[in-house]
């Protein structure tokens, strides 16, 4: 069964049948006009509520909630541990706990998208999937459409780390860095997409992205129901990643799984502090810089409306953080937990840190930091942060004890 029942533009509420196949709404220019799934989900209910509890393989554990039309491309997506945090929570003061997406088929949380629009494009009949993306989509998407025998053709910013161009090169994809940043390689990418009729998948435009991201928020929920969190905190780059989260954890609580719902705790780097300023209404910064965090690297974020709305509903908090930071916390990270994160995913903790000097999370408060994704694929953003490797002769009393 399908429980689509309609899409709903976030800016203007004109509302569209799924059969329509409209990405955006035709009525705004430039980042306006994204829309909004909604389901009638009253014959899901029995069949979620007798699996809590029971264990998560998957996200298709979540099926009957996604837009899937029976198709479910399989590669191993969502499923991901929550983690306790016992180092961490001492030194902050704060009850911390990790949901770890490194583990992750192509290594980021953009698995649980790309598994809903793989399985959305061969129930569509779609042939060309391509989508621009700061580097984690890409090679989600890329990894997604090799299993699914679909042709995938995506567009990067020319400064990408390199473990994220070589990884789609991999899984076979056709991979166009593009003079410019993540902005230009987006609209490139609408142009050709329009031109072709290949499906773009891009998160920015794409509505059913967010609808697979948000089985994150699905699981938190059933995770975490004996302890709800009193903070989920999340990097922004597009936004959508945090307004998913949002939205799967707040149908979980309209089912009664959950008696509440976290704050969530937004973070963006210096360089990239869209979503922040109009959330708090500060003026835009005029650097409209860059950050080592690359994957929220986004300048113009799509979907500002749709996470500045689950900031509002949560009553939540947004906070901006340095690269020296972000980096810091990458660190922190690996020795305190032995969990190693890209930038992006670093920035949580940074926040977390900022959030508590700034009294907005207090002391006893507990937060659940998302890691969306493995530092592995990009090995030199971290490489300043670290000593050299030690060479030694090759007896064993040259070698030291640890510090
Ligand atoms: C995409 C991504 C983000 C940001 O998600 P948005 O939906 O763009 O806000 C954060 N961390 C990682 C690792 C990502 O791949
Ligand atoms: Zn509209």
């Amino acid at each position: 069964m399908n429980p689509t029942i309609a899409l709903e533009c976030i800016d203007c509420g004109r509302v569209f049948v799924p059969a329509d196949e409209r990405l955006v709404c035709p009525d705004h220019d430039g980042v306006g006009g994204i829309l909004d799934v909604q389901y009638d989900q009253s014959g899901a209910h029995d069949a979620i509520e007798a699996g809590i509890g029971d264990g998560i393989d998957d996200l298709w554990k979540y099926a009957p909630l996604l837009p899937t039309d029976g198709h479910a491309v399989d590669l191993g997506a969502g499923g991901t541990p929550l983690l306790d945090a016992p180092t961490l929570s001492r030194e902050l003061g704060v009850t911390v706990r990790l949901k770890d997406e490194r583990g992750n088929p192509t290594g980021s949380i953009k698995d649980r998208a790309s598994a809903v629009l793989t399985s959305r494009a061969l129930a569509g009949d779609e042939s060309v999937l391509t989508c621009a993306s700061t580097g984690n989509a890409a090679a989600s998407l890329a990894g997604y459409a090799a299993r699914t025998g679909l042709d995938c053709c995506i567009f990067v910013p020319a400064d990408v780390p390199e473990g994220k161009a070589v990884q789609p090169l991999v899984y076979g994809a056709d991979v166009y860095a593009v003079d410019g940043d993540y902005d230009d390689a987006f609209s490139l990418c609408r142009r050709v997409a329009a031109n072709r009729e290949w499906y773009d998948c891009s998160a920015a435009v794409n509505p059913y992205a967010v609808e697979g991201l948000r089985t994150v928020g699905h699981e938190l929920a059933e995770q975490s129901r004996a302890s709800v969190p009193d903070w989920i905190v999340y990097p922004m780059g597009n936004g959508c990643g945090l307004a998913a989260t949002w939205k799967g954890f707040r149908e979980f609580a309209e089912l009664g799984i959950v008696e509440e719902c976290p704050r969530l705790l937004g973070v963006q780097a210096e360089g990239a502090t869209a979503i922040h300023d109009r959330f708090t209404g500060e003026p835009a910064r005029a650097d409209g810089g860059e950050t080592q965090a690359d994957s929220i690297d986004v300048g113009h974020p799509h979907n500002a409306q749709k996470a500045c709305r689950a900031l509002e509903d949560s009553g939540g908090a947004t906070v901006v953080v340095s690269d020296r930071e972000i980096l810091d916390a990458e660190r922190t990270l690996g020795r305190t937990e032995g969990i190693y994160a890209e930038p992006a995913s670093a920035a949580t903790l940074a926040g977390l840190e900022s959030a508590v000097e700034a009294g907005v999370v207090a002391p006893g408060d507990s937060a659940t930091l998302v890691v969306t994704g493995t530092g592995l694929k990009d090995t030199a953003s971290a490489r300043d942060l670290v000593d050299g490797v030690d060479h030694v002769p090759d007896t064993p009393a040259a070698v030291p004890d640890p510090e």
